[in-house]
């Protein structure tokens, strides 16, 4: 070997690559870290658990995690986005990382039979009085949230840079994200470089990463359509126009957006999930009111989703002869619009070699990208220059997995009352994965 050939190679072996950001040593010391920290942990998730509240009515977590945050040292602002917290800790130069969890639970009465199931009831936005439940884990985002905090903290001599933790309210209802950019997130506090958070998932099985690279999640859009009629007898349907039939017709034309018009290398879903009209056999009714859940990934698709719902809305009104003062009205609620979620190439590869290295390849693997929604996507679209991931950390208990056969339709999913992931495997597999990533981020220069 020549001596250019040798330095060239020593240089190599220096080259801080993801997998050697932590040695070996501090992996082993991390992950005994965490485990001595469990008991604790596992006792503030079952206090969440059984303590659950609804979207933007998030007081008691938030209360409790910022208290926490404060011991350790972060200097911590409460309220922000109504109930969110900020948690910052500056430690010399370096990035920005932004750690998000959320915190807001379902409206959904537990029947998991857990000792420490919810039994809490509150009144949800309908009026409905209704169980509460974490349905959708956000209990376990909070948790190592806060180990994650701890072990950050402990391990301030290894990084730098700035550290800015916050707990979101109101994901389900797609607005805690933007009430907490839209209260100054970005301006009052140190503007991330990086945003990074986790999401439990029932479609893995418990202590397996998974990393979506590029779009993950769906543009989610709620829309109304409320479609007129002139009521009448039932037994002289000539004096009437009868908006049961029509709105059928526009739910059936509606099925074409997808397999007719939309390219299908792109993914779309039109699903009409509430069709409601009429109040006896023998009236035809005036109105027939429709509610449909549409996603997609992309602008274009989304418009081509939207644009079509409203052309084939009127245009099923003008062949069912419907005068134009009777025309269907389309709503869409675009205050409950989730925008689609990209995780951005550089950071979702550099945290699934990372992941790989440290869990093994059989605990970290590519996911498809899904058509649920998560406002998460609103941290990175508020400035595209920010590198963004949202990943997956299974929590199906091994044993269920392979009882389905792997098959997670056989399963209780996210938002399911029944959903009652490893917990204790979530946790701990979530805050390591968000440590090592954070201290590869923040690395010493
Ligand atoms: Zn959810
Ligand atoms: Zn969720």
């Amino acid at each position: 070997m020549t001596k250019k050939l040798l330095l060239l190679a020593l240089a190599a072996m220096t080259l801080p690559t993801a997998s050697q950001a932590l040695p070996a040593a501090d992996h082993a010391a991390l992950a005994n870290a965490i485990n001595a920290d469990m008991p604790q942990l596992m006792a503030l998730y079952r206090d969440l658990h059984a303590n659950p509240e609804l979207s933007m009515t998030e007081v008691r977590s938030p209360a409790k995690l910022a208290a926490e945050a404060r011991k350790l040292g972060f200097t911590v602002t409460e309220h922000v986005g109504k109930t969110g917290v900020v948690a910052v800790m500056k430690n010399g130069p370096g990035p920005v990382l932004l750690l998000r969890a959320d915190m807001d639970a379902l409206p959904v009465v537990e029947q998991t039979g857990l000792p420490f199931a919810s039994k809490v009831r509150a009144t949800a936005r309908s009026g409905v009085e209704t169980g509460v439940m974490h349905a959708c884990g956000h209990d376990t985002h909070m948790t190592s949230w806060l180990g994650t905090a701890r072990r950050l903290a402990a391990m301030k001599s290894q990084w730098s840079g700035t550290l800015v933790m916050i707990l979101q309210p109101g994901e389900e209802t797609g607005e805690g994200a933007k009430a907490m950019l839209d209260d100054g997130l970005y301006s009052r506090f140190p503007k991330p470089d990086y945003v990074l958070a986790f999401h439990d998932a029932a479609a893995l099985p418990a202590g397996v990463i998974g990393v979506t690279p590029g779009y993950a999640l769906a543009n989610v859009d709620s829309v109304d359509i409320s479609v007129k009629g002139v009521g009448g007898h039932g037994a002289y349907p000539q004096t009437t126009k009868d908006p049961i039939v029509l709105a059928s017709r526009i739910v059936t034309t509606l099925q074409t957006l997808v397999s007719r018009e939309n390219d299908p290398a792109n993914p779309a879903v039109v699903t009409v999930g509430s069709f409601q009209a009429g109040a006896k056999h023998n009236i035809i009714s005036d109105e027939a009111r429709l509610q449909l859940t549409v996603r997609s990934y992309t602008p274009e698709v989304r418009k081509l989703l939207l644009d079509g719902i409203r052309r084939i809305a009127r245009g099923e009104a003008i062949a069912a002869g419907m005068p134009e003062d009777r025309m269907p009205v389309v709503t869409i609620r675009e205050g409950e619009f989730t925008p689609s979620t990209f995780n951005t190439e550089k950071l979702s590869a550099r945290a699934l070699a990372l992941f790989t290295e440290n869990f093994g390849p059989q605990r970290a693997i590519k996911t498809p990208a899904v058509m649920g929604g998560e406002d998460f996507s609103r941290y990175w679209l508020a400035d595209k220059k920010i590198e963004s991931l949202i990943f997956w950390v299974g929590g199906t208990p091994k044993a269920k997995w392979d009882a389905a056969g792997g098959d997670a339709s056989k399963l209780p999913s996210l938002h399911s009352p029944f959903w009652a992931p490893e917990a204790e495997t979530v946790i701990a597999t979530a805050t390591e994965a968000l440590t090592i990533t954070a201290l590869d981020i923040l690395r010493k220069g």
